[in-house]
């Protein structure tokens, strides 16, 4: 494979942005991988290699890349103009849309992204209850603003204990607990001051773990009974697991959400939302700020609702995820066969393999698996036209342009993998 021209743009990047990347989970030894086009579930790298995509740019297309419906829409407003600073009919369209598929979204504030969307909502519930504390989890991940910035997933876990920079008081009232341990965060609920518990309803930033039968219920509870809110970071899962989100498949409804990825289509977007009476405390309508240059921006609504419109029609999420079960079952088989010690972890199109356990209940133990062989099967899984996410702490993604022939490809190299490590 020849990515002459991916070395030399990324020792050139080098000397451009720090690291050679614009956000650091891209970056990957010897050279990140450049890519020139995307379409369905391919990408082809600037050298014009072609791969299988598995990574999906951690999450957004879920129709698959350059959708017909979507790039439509999109031509179609960014000829109207990229940016108004005034209310426009795509954002209100979008808006519609996400209630429709989620109606205890009863009024949504859209965003520029998740980080956004994760930082107002905790805002909004600090502001209604009067509380200063939040509880998150270890390893979950709410982008990267300062008040989430401890025992994070995705790229900061690379930083300990999240970043520096971020100020003690900025996290001072940040508490973080074991995921699927619903003693501790109600022991932290019982202490009092709590504004509000922020959790990914499927954890998707240490890799894909899922949350044990009454976890999410649990938290419903302890939530409502010590006046504290419950928030659904549903920026992965909102959209892609099932239309209507992780509380669909689930069955829990909390206070507020943050939805991002795919609501923008591959554009940039975030939104929060929930119960009206909370929302009515944003501003203009209340005192809680919010704003943005390109909250609502009528590109990435657009963009989002023509990819949800999409997914909606001839049961996609169905086939979306009937698609990834097969994979995931090939590749636990693949495990079985070969007698590896791995776990595949997976809720519809997020899948990830665990390598050196059995089972993962929360990011500590995620971070606990074999990050090296995970490493290892990447390169190879490169080496053989598929593209996964660089780093084992992150979820693999599947979308509606994957069909059965790109999942055995992926289930063939895997089995390549393994038994070229016995
Ligand atoms: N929340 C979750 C669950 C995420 O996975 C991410 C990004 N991976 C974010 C928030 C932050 O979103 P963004 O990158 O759009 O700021």
């Amino acid at each position: 494979m020849n990515t002459g021209r991916s070395a030399r743009l990324h020792a050139e990047a080098l000397t451009l942005t720090p690291g050679g990347v614009s956000s650091p989970v891209r970056a990957f030894a010897p050279h990140p991988i450049a890519i020139g086009k995307a379409e369905g579930c391919r990408l082809t790298d600037i050298d014009g290699n072609v791969y299988t995509d598995l990574c999906m740019a951690y999450g957004p297309p879920v129709a698959g890349h350059a959708c017909p419906a979507v790039v439509a829409a999109v031509r179609e407003q960014i000829g109207r103009g990229g940016v108004y600073g005034a209310p426009s009919e795509p954002e209100y369209a979008l808006i519609r849309r996400i209630r429709a598929s989620m109606p205890a979204m009863e009024s949504v504030r859209l965003c520029g992204s998740g980080t956004e969307a994760t930082m107002h909502a905790i805002r909004l519930a600090r502001g209604c209850t009067g509380r200063d504390g939040i509880i998150k989890m270890e390893g979950g991940f709410h982008g990267a603003h300062d008040a989430v910035l401890v025992a994070a997933g995705s790229g900061s876990a690379q930083c300990t204990p999240g970043s520096r920079g971020v100020p003690a008081a900025a996290v001072g009232n940040t508490y973080s607990v074991g995921y699927n341990d619903l003693d501790a965060a109600t022991r932290l609920l019982e202490a009092g001051g709590i504004a509000c518990v922020i959790v990914e309803p499927v954890m998707g930033n240490v890799g894909t773990v899922l949350p044990e039968r009454g976890y999410l219920q649990g938290l419903r509870k302890a939530t409502e009974e010590h006046g504290a809110l419950l928030v659904f970071d549903e920026v992965i899962t909102g959209f892609r697991l099932a239309e209507g989100g992780a509380r669909e498949v689930y069955g829990v409804t909390p206070d507020l959400a943050t939805l991002g990825k795919a609501i923008g289509g591959g554009l940039p977007i975030g939104a929060f939302g929930g119960r009206r009476d909370l929302m009515e405390n944003i501003a203009p309508a209340g005192d809680v700020y919010a704003a943005g240059t390109f909250a609502g921006n009528p590109v990435s609504a657009a963009a989002g609702l023509a990819q949800l419109e999409y997914m909606r029609a001839d049961g996609r999420y169905a086939r979306l995820n009937r698609t990834a079960d097969a994979m995931v079952r090939g590749l636990g088989d693949v495990i079985a066969d070969r007698g590896t010690q791995a776990c595949v972890s997976a809720a519809g199109s997020m899948v990830s393999v665990f390598f050196g356990l059995d089972a993962v209940r929360d990011g500590a133990q995620a971070q606990r698996a074999d990050r090296q062989t995970y490493m290892e099967l990447f390169r190879h899984m490169l080496g053989h036209g598929i593209y996964m996410p660089p780093s084992a702490l992150e979820t693999s993604f599947l979308s509606a342009a994957h069909t059965e022939a790109e999942t055995a490809q992926v289930v063939e190299a895997f089995d390549g993998f393994l038994g070229a490590r016995r």
